[in-house]
């Protein structure tokens, strides 16, 4: 269900995404040879409850932990835990925050120490994939736009988009209407409305697109090539797209 949200509300939803992205750059600045990714949950799950807020993936469909640590071949829903980060890897970081009742939700995916052309580009066409995503994210726009965008960007690079998970509406519920796919076609889809609040998310393989899910919830891509996964919640309003997940 679409679930259209009041300037108030979208105000409180860009205090939730402010306290996201904060505890992903501190995150992000944790990130380096070495650490395990325990350590990384922790120190996120301490953050966000220091700013008042609850860890939004914290038991949703049992979901143990703050953040999300999705490594290399993995594409998102790793869970934290022992995996030592190693120089050359990369790490995708996905954050929710529940703040008076309203979620953000951001991730992106970090190099540790020093990693290979090939990882950098992959990272850095996600990101831009993200920013052409929200570009679409205007009024009277489709759903459909920001996928097309999205895969449009990302195929002329050689890449893939996951069509297994897709972005979501974004509100009181972590998951919303509408699904926000990373691929589409012009002017097809939901039309976009004042008031929508949805997570953008592409999520990019280097390889092929086809992923396997694992009982722990943990999305692998089947060719064992490696994924990048950056994330914004972004508001439709008059003015343009609003990025909530921004400090
Ligand atoms: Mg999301």
């Amino acid at each position: 269900m679409i679930i259209l949200k009041t300037d108030e509300e979208i105000a409180i939803m860009a205090k939730a995404g402010r306290i996201a992205r904060e505890c992903l750059l501190r995150i992000g600045e944790m990130i380096k040879p070495g650490v395990r990714t325990v350590e990384l949950d922790r120190a996120a799950e301490d953050f966000i409850r220091s700013r008042g807020a609850l860890p939004t993936f914290k038991g949703l469909y049992g979901f143990p932990a703050t953040v999300c640590t999705s490594k290399n071949e993995v594409v998102v829903h790793g869970t934290p835990g022992d995996e030592i980060l190693e120089e050359g890897d990369i790490i995708a970081i996905d954050v929710g925050a529940t703040y008076q009742g309203f979620v953000g939700d951001t991730a992106a995916t970090i190099p540790v120490g020093e990693v290979s052309p090939d990882a950098l580009k992959l990272i850095d066409v996600t990101r831009e994939a993200l920013e052409r995503g929200i570009r679409q994210a205007v009024l009277g726009n489709h759903v459909g736009d920001i996928g097309h965008a999205i895969e449009t960007y990302v195929k002329a690079h050689g890449f893939s988009v996951v069509k297994d998970y897709a972005g979501h509406g974004v509100g009181r519920s972590m998951h919303e209407g509408p699904s926000v796919p990373n691929y589409g076609k012009p002017g097809r889809g939901p039309m976009l409305r004042k008031g929508m609040v949805i997570a953008i998310e592409p999520m990019v393989n280097a390889g092929g697109s086809d992923v396997i899910t694992f009982p722990d919830m943990r999305v692998v891509t089947r060719d064992g090539s490696w994924s990048a996964h950056f994330e914004h919640t972004v508001a439709i309003t008059e003015k343009g797209p609003v990025c909530l997940t921004m400090v």
